[in-house]
């Protein structure tokens, strides 16, 4: 049966991904977003569909709208981006958490917060299980965005126990696709742009340092497979491709596909970069169905595509 969705969050790279696919199942989407760092132009295609709404709000603020289900995709994503303004960060993914799970409470909707592999920090345990409690500096850059992953986490697992709320925590890794910001500093699009402009190829670090990428399509599944379980499915799940590579391969393969001129330099490693990430999916197999079935060369391509035809 068709349902009236919230997705905050929904006009950035992988809310406006999701706002398409819950239509496509004939859903009524509401997207809620401040457009700090998603855009109009993601859901431009959406807005004549009389089943979509866009409004634009804060989530640090209360939200009074009615709906059956929320997804919590509200949170700069990018460490560029999520470290501009840090406080506001911990503001979304704090105050953001508990405005939406309040507005859950009253309607007894069921709501899924997307969480992060960065809520393991600079891993101890490879691949990372859910039960892994993480490596995460508190008080370092990327803290901002860690903690308030981890207090967000947190407040879902608190408004379930206490409230029996519907809650359902996914755990993202690196996820990559059309739409991606060409400027957002993640690796993917760096990679990509200044291979397509035979511009350096700026890798961090010595390379040796590990990703696993998961392809747009295949996360938007897992999210929208975790919100149809039942209430006993509260997770926390780990989404992403367990396909595990060096940012040199990586660089490797994006100049290899672009066929580039560009040079590779080595640049600074920013402080607390994690060494390592792989997801464990065993969970996200058993309790969803759920695997990606998009590797990385081929994801990569459409997202090449995507890059020289949108991003001159
Ligand atoms: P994105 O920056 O493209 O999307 C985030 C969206 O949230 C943007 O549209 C932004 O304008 C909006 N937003 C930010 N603060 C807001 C606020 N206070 N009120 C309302 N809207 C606000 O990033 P993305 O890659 O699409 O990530 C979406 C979610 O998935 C984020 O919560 C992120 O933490 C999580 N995630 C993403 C990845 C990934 O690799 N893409 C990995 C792990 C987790
Ligand atoms: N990275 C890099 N060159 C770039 C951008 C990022 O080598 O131009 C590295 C970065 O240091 C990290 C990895 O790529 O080790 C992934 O970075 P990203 O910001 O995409 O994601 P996150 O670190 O949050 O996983």
């Amino acid at each position: 049966m068709a349902k009236r969705i919230l997705v905050a969050g929904g006009s950035g790279f992988l809310g406006s991904h999701l706002c398409e696919a819950l239509l496509e199942q004939g859903n009524e989407v509401i997207c809620v977003d401040n457009l700090y760092t998603g855009s109009k132009s993601n859901i431009y295609h959406l807005l004549d569909d009389h089943r979509f709404e866009f409004i634009r709000h804060d989530v640090t603020f209360p939200l009074y709208i009615e709906c059956d289900e929320i997804y919590n995709l509200a949170c700069p994503a990018s460490p560029v981006h999520y470290q501009r303004d840090p406080v506001q960060t911990v503001k979304t993914c704090v105050h953001g958490a508990i405005n939406l799970l309040g507005l859950a409470k009253r309607l007894k909707a069921k709501i899924l917060q997307a969480s992060t592999s960065e809520v393991y920090g600079d891993p101890a345990i490879h691949p990372q299980v859910e039960e892994y409690w993480g490596n995460v500096n508190p008080i370092g850059v990327r803290s901002c965005y860690d903690e308030g992953k981890r207090c967000a986490e947190t407040l879902f697992s608190c408004y379930n126990m206490q409230c029996n709320l519907a809650t359902k925590i996914v755990r993202i890794f690196n996820t990559y696709g059309p739409r991606m910001q060409p400027d957002d500093g993640r690796v993917v699009s760096n990679f990509i742009m200044q291979a397509l402009h035979d511009r350096d190829i700026t890798i961090f670090g010595d390379g040796k340092q590990t990703r696993s990428f998961c392809f747009v399509s295949d996360l938007i599944r897992g999210l929208i497979r975790m919100m149809a379980t039942g209430p006993e499915c509260t997770g926390p799940v780990n989404l992403g491709n367990p396909g595990e590579f060096t940012m040199l391969e990586l660089a490797e393969l994006v100049i290899e596909l672009t066929n580039s001129n560009s040079k590779i330099i080595f640049c600074p490693l920013p402080q607390d970069d994690p060494k390592q990430r792989r997801p464990d999916i065993s969970k996200a197999e058993e309790l969803l169905n759920w695997r990606p079935t998009i590797p990385l060369r081929e994801g990569l391509q459409k997202t090449i595509e995507f890059f020289a035809s949108n991003c001159k």
